[in-house]
């Protein structure tokens, strides 16, 4: 492609992205396409002429797009926001400009030093302490297996790469049933294996971990001869936004020399706001947690930042140049590729300073307590509606309830067609999770774009179906 021709598409592709958002209002919010409806458009081989650019942005605009549910709708209201704030959109054509790999200091010198400081100015901003170093991950998912790998590594006295797991004590992995899924997987991926990931039984509205229960779980483990390895911390789970108590729960896995990680996938951005902070009190004295810039906070996906308490115990668990670590801290050269199990490493510090330039802490605040206020007063005049119910206590801007037409029906029907035909309507977006067995719907306000006006229409909507469907 010469030079006129990409910047004439690099115009067109930005001229989209602000027609885009502008018109997004107009859009059902999730896609409506039925399974195999888009892949029936498109040829079953590949060209092998080139076709040009015309056709591809055509065929993008008819096929592409109205196939997407689009999260970035001010009425996007289920799982949790994956914003993407136009500074980060910015930031990422710059960096996807330039084809940026960012696995050696050499590699981008700009890349890993900016990631170093980006990430710690997240760090001041959500008030952790000094002592923890922070790495961008792809994912979550990603942070949290590295956390079970160094977990493993660290019960193992750092033998597990080299001799493996077979012919081995167990080792155990302690969490409560609400955290997410992405902790089950990293259990499979370490080799540590499900059966050895305990779950300890919760208490409260909260449905925080038990502390005694962890302790007893710790004891009979212990008897049995296996090996407490890890504790994984739930701050905001998924499906009601549970709170596990850091201090008490960290103290008993401390005295028993358990890594600790706590996974803020969603909430640990919400603690640059200090009034936030009591959510998670006491994480800092955890080994390592994470928390996603590509869920609240606006950075386009993905960025995950990961603080690491021990930069050492990580790098001599994923390293793959022991003596690297020698001068480690001697010099002021960082390669991140040791931090990470992929090589090959995007340029995401980019976004991450972009977007905390751009709106600053304070523009970040303001939004994310607008969501909190709005969705925890929708949640009291939902409660204070004939049927309705809350299904759990609201955590920052998650909530969920369940309506009961008051019957006799099966209320998880009831539930999924409250839900079948919101989401159908094209006006709201919503998800639902089970609680204590029984279906309840899930309602969480995020998205950048969402204003007061959205959330009344939401409690409109909510109100009306529950209603027709009485
Ligand atoms: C979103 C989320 C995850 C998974 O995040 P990814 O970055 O998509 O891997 C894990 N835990 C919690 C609590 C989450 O909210």
């Amino acid at each position: 492609m010469d030079g006129e021709t990409f910047r004439h598409w690099a115009h067109e592709a930005a001229t989209f992205a602000a027609d885009y958002r502008e018109t997004l209002r107009d859009q059902p919010v999730r896609a409506r396409t039925k399974p195999g409806e888009i892949a029936a458009q498109l040829p079953e081989s590949p060209p092998e002429e080139a076709e040009p650019m015309a056709a591809l942005f055509e065929d993008f605009r008819r096929i592409i797009v109205p196939g997407m549910t689009h999260w970035q709708h001010p009425r996007f209201f289920a799982y949790f926001p994956a914003n993407a704030s136009p500074a980060s959109v910015i930031a990422e054509m710059l960096s996807s400009a330039m084809g940026a790999q960012c696995l050696l200091w050499q590699t981008s010198p700009a890349a890993t030093e900016l990631e170093g400081v980006a990430l710690d100015w997240l760090r001041q901003a959500v008030g952790l302490p000094a002592d923890f170093t922070g790495v961008i991950q792809d994912s979550a998912s990603s942070a949290t297996l590295c956390a079970f790998l160094t977990m493993r590594e660290r019960a193992l006295g750092f033998t597990g790469n080299a001799t493996g797991l077979s012919g081995r004590e167990r080792l155990r992995v302690y969490a409560s049933a609400e955290v997410h899924t992405s902790i089950d997987r990293a259990a499979w991926v370490s080799g540590i294996g499900h059966d050895n990931l305990i779950r300890v039984r919760t208490t409260g509205p909260l449905r925080g971990m038990d502390p005694a229960g962890l302790e007893a779980a710790i004891a009979a483990d212990l008897a049995a001869g296996h090996r407490p390895a890890g504790l994984v911390l739930c701050v905001g789970g998924t499906g009601t936004g549970a709170i596990d108590t850091a201090p008490e729960l960290i103290r008993i896995a401390h005295r028993h020399g358990l890594f600790v990680h706590v996974d803020a996938a969603w909430a640990g951005t919400a603690m640059i706001c200090p009034e936030f902070r009591d959510l998670w009190a006491g994480v800092e004295a955890a080994d390592s947690i994470v928390l996603n810039p590509h869920k609240w906070l606006g950075v386009q996906f993905d960025c995950s930042a990961h603080y690491l308490r021990s930069v050492d115990d990580h790098l001599r668990t994923l390293s793959i140049q022991p003596e690297y670590l020698k001068t480690h801290g001697h010099d002021d050269i960082t390669n991140y590729s040791e931090w990470t199990v992929q090589l090959g490493r995007r340029f995401r510090a980019l976004k991450l300073w972009f977007v905390l330039r751009a709106h600053g802490l304070n523009g970040l605040r303001e939004m994310m307590r607008n969501h909190v206020r709005w969705s925890q007063a929708l949640a009291a005049r939902i409660a204070a509606e004939p049927g309705f119910a809350l299904a759990s206590t609201p955590v920052l801007s998650l909530f969920t309830f369940r309506h009961d037409p008051g019957d006799g029906r099966d209320l998880d029907a009831h539930m999924l067609a409250m839900l079948t035909a919101i989401n159908d309507g094209g006006d709201l977006y919503l998800t639902p999770t089970r609680i204590d067995g029984h279906l309840a719907i899930r309602f969480q306000a995020g998205a950048m774009e969402t204003t007061e006006g959205d959330v009344d229409a939401a409690f409109q909507i909510i109100r009306d179906t529950a209603r027709a469907l009485s």
